[in-house]
């Protein structure tokens, strides 16, 4: 799991390995993925492919965090559907 802290209107562009969920862990962020944005919502995690190159962009006037968690290290119990 990466934890990524932004400033005010910094952007990070990066992408995983492995498939993973980008999760807002406080502040006001916007995502880009495949051409779309979204406002990233508490509780509600963006799914992102492997090796997807996604950007964050804190668009509020915080310090913001945000965690990318991958399914491969943190979510291999899974539940059955
Ligand atoms: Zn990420």
């Amino acid at each position: 799991m990466a934890t990524i802290l932004l400033q005010p209107g910094e952007v990070f562009e990066h992408f995983h390995s492995e498939p993973s969920l980008t999760v807002l862990v406080q502040g006001t962020v916007e995502a880009e993925l495949t051409g779309q944005v979204v406002l990233l919502e508490p509780g509600k995690p963006l799914p992102v492919p492997a090796k997807t190159p996604h950007s964050i962009t804190n668009i509020g006037a915080q310090v913001a965090e945000v965690s990318c968690v991958g399914t491969g290290a943190t979510l291999q119990h899974r539940a059955p559907d």
